[in-house]
């Protein structure tokens, strides 16, 4: 099966640079300057799996396309390309449904990890034993890789989806960041343990009643997250 990813990304140079190294490590990539022209190319091209998305743009911003894809599409891996200087573009990334962001200038490893990742969560390569987590009022599919709340179908990104799996299966256990972080993203992702937080807090805006007072995803001071009571 090809291995498509999507780079979005309006300077040349780093275009070609991500070609050439995720090209090197077996991906098929379909490049696109603009962010009208990703959103076009994602379109007709089903099987795209991940998309590396750039923020500044000619025209619409990565933001903006990163929540477009988002509105219709929660499968596809989104990594955000961010810019050292530019802190506060990693949060706003995440809080648009991008699961990951690698700032510039990154290494080929390091890209090619964020990718791999990434796409062995978005293809679901290890196969899910079919089944489903009840606790009331929620109910996760793992078969079908969805969670409805009385009833209702609430929208998950993979990487909700994986946190929502990992807090379901361990009730009332305090989880630390780094062992949410493992449990997640992986023993070899090498990102920042901010990314919990922030998935974190998109997922309760999407789950809890009142985000600002959670009771499902419980802050433990200092240390982590804990399921309920
Ligand atoms: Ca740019």
């Amino acid at each position: 099966m090809a291995r498509k990813v999507l780079v979005l990304e309006d300077e040349s140079s780093i275009r070609s640079f991500i070609e050439i190294n995720l090209t090197r490590a077996g991906y098929e990539v379909i490049e696109a300057e603009t962010g009208e022209e990703a959103l076009e190319k994602l379109k007709n091209g089903g099987d795209i799996r991940v998309a590396l998305l750039d923020i500044m743009l000619p025209g619409i911003d990565g933001f903006e396309v990163c929540r477009r894809i988002r509105a219709t599409n929660t499968r596809i891996g989104i990594i955000m390309l961010t810019a050292r200087s530019q802190e506060m573009d990693k949060v706003t990334g995440l809080m648009t449904g991008a699961d990951d962001y690698v700032t510039k200038p990154f290494s080929p490893a390091e890209l090619t990890a964020r990718v791999d990742a990434l796409f062995r969560r978005a293809g679901g390569a290890a196969p899910e034993q079919a089944g489903e987590i009840c606790q009331d009022p929620f109910l996760l599919n793992t078969r079908n890789r969805t969670l409805e709340k009385n009833g209702q179908r609430v929208k998950l990104t993979q990487v909700e989806y994986s946190i929502m799996k990992m807090f379901m299966e361990n009730p009332g256990k305090a989880l630390s960041r780094e062992e949410i972080l493992d449990m997640v993203w992986g023993r070899d992702y090498f990102g920042e343990l901010k990314i919990v937080d922030v998935n974190i807090r998109r997922l309760r805006l999407k789950i809890e009643d009142n985000a600002q007072n959670p009771t499902f995803i419980n802050t433990v001071w200092g240390y982590g997250y804990k399921w309920g009571f």
